[in-house]
């Protein structure tokens, strides 16, 4: 493999150089995913039970390693270590959910039949796609593609894995640590690189792509993946709403808004980035979150409550939201323009927020909070709804409550809490809208990397033959006399 090219990643928090990585091109990721094919098939090969049993041992190693792992990511995203720790810890889940349920999930089945395929006996069987692309973002470089590498991977893929340019070193972590567990083949492989790299990916013949990242990013891989009409999974940006309703606990809500909003400095798809209170909640509300908002140290030192910006140049998004939203008659009630630093942005509370603006719109990806005063539950809902994003949202309060979680436009709810659904591997991850389409997680996430196929058996002849040319005319009125006597109501 020749690679002119290479690039460097810097830690956000130290300066120094974590590690030089090539850039791979055209040629030299076609070459990764034509070795991808063949452990693929002998992947494949090896059945649910020994795939599950090399899964286990996957976690064994990771969680064996835990914290070499979670302070190879606290150094390159800027996270504080207990954030990367709580990371891996929910990744270790879904490695080992994927490889336990995918005999269950994917395994072949026997289906009913009809009267008129009586004859017949039905199965369906699940299977993998071959290779699989995995294109990932910095913002959680272990849970966030593992999504997508452990379910692949349970499922019988292999995979060839693009990290980000910003957490390339992680992504070859994970890339080693399954070689530990499974020499034999390159079943999952990793090719390093910036945009190009991801875009060789899509055309290199892989047989689906997963991507998260950037709502726009996302459009620009379903482009590239339409020229071969290859698959995608398309997990993107969102503008997460926290519902506070009038008998919610506002002390909790609070505080699930403050670590929702700014923890990881706000780089989370899914960040609380807009909080709806009713108003006779509202004040309490402000001024508990506000509070806790003061009380914070972001910074790089030990016990930092988040972060630098892992990524420079969305500084300047986030300051542009902040004087979009001030301009417009908002409020900066902790925080403001000041608060918008080189690297370390303190935590910014806004209120008074036309719903337009960018700030309340667009996906900030910073530590900042809109808070907007509703009339009711309803409007709370209304105003949620009513960005094209749709990925995830919190709603506090009881009487209401699954009511709202019902009626909100979005993949996942959490109530009475920030992100739970993440940490529970049954259930399915992914957006609607601009989020994107495809799930990951859970049962779901497990057949999006498999397709279906149909089998019928005819177990013995039909007394009356539909399907040839010799079949008898009175087959016919049989079939009109059937389907009347069937479908009556
Ligand atoms: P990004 O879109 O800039 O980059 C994501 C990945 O795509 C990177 O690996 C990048 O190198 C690659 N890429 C860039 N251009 C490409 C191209 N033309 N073809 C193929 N690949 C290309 O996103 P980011 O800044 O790394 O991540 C932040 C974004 O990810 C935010 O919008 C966040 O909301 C989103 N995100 C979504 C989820 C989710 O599950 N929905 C999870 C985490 C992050």
């Amino acid at each position: 493999m020749t690679v002119t090219e290479t690039f460097d990643i810097h830690s956000p928090t130290t300066g120094g150089l974590v590690g030089s990585f090539p850039v791979l091109g055209v040629d030299a990721v076609e070459e990764v995913v034509a070795h991808a094919r063949g452990a693929g098939r002998w992947w494949a090969g090896l059945g649910f039970r020994e795939r599950s049993r090399r899964l286990r041992r996957w976690a064994a190693d990771i969680a064996a390693h835990e914290i070499e792992l979670a302070q190879l990511i606290a150094l390159e995203t800027g996270k504080p270590l207990p954030d990367a720790v709580l990371e891996v810890a929910l990744t270790l889940d879904h490695l080992a959910w994927a490889g336990r349920n995918a005999s269950r999930v994917l395994g072949k089945r026997r289906v009913s039949r009809t009267i008129l395929t009586a004859n017949q006996s039905a199965s369906l069987r699940y299977e993998p796609f071959g290779v699989v692309g995995v294109i990932g973002p910095w913002n959680y470089p272990v849970f966030t593609p593992m999504g997508s590498i452990a379910y692949a991977l349970a499922a019988g893929n292999a995979v060839v894995f693009k990290p980000s340019e910003f957490t390339t070193a992680t992504g070859a972590w994970l890339v080693e640590s399954f070689a530990r567990v499974v020499p034999e083949h390159p079943v999952l492989q990793q090719v390093s690189g910036r945009g190009g790299t991801g875009a060789a990916l899509c055309r290199s013949g892989v047989d689906k792509v997963s991507f998260t990242g950037s709502t726009t990013t996302g459009a620009r891989v379903m482009a590239t993946c339409a020229e071969s009409l290859t698959p995608v999974v398309l997990e993107l940006g969102g503008k997460d709403a926290l519902i506070v309703d009038v008998d919610a606990d506002v002390s909790a809500a609070a505080d699930a808004a403050a670590f929702g909003g700014v923890s990881n400095a706000g780089q989370s798809c899914t960040a609380v980035e807009r909080v709806f209170v009713v108003a006779e909640r509202y004040d309490q509300f402000v001024a508990e979150l506000s509070a806790i908002l003061r009380n914070l140290t972001p910074g790089s030192q030990d016990g930092a409550s988040y972060g630098p910006m892992t990524m420079p140049s969305q500084v300047e998004v986030v300051r542009r939201h902040v004087d979009a939203a001030l301009a417009d008659g908002g409020r900066a009630v902790v925080g403001g323009p000041e608060s918008v630093g080189d690297r370390l942005i303190g935590p910014i509370l806004l209120t008074d927020v036309p719903p337009g603006n960018i700030a309340a719109t667009e996906e900030t990806f910073g530590p900042t909070i809109v808070v907007t005063k509703v009339r009711d539950l309803d409007q709370a809902i209304e105003l949620a709804n009513s960005t094209p994003f749709g990925l995830a949202a919190s709603v506090f309060g009881k009487r209401r409550a699954q009511e709202a979680a019902e009626r909100l436009r979005v993949g996942m709810v959490s109530i009475n809490s920030w992100v739970m659904y993440a940490g529970v591997p049954a259930l399915s991850w992914g957006g609607v809208g601009s989020s994107g389409f495809g799930r990951i997680h859970g049962a779901d996430g497990l057949r999006e990397f498999a397709r279906s196929k149909a089998i019928t058996r005819q177990q013995f002849k039909a007394p009356i033959s539909l399907t040839s040319f010799s079949r008898a005319k009175r087959a016919t009125d049989i079939v009109v006399r059937y389907d009347r006597l069937r479908h009556r109501r």
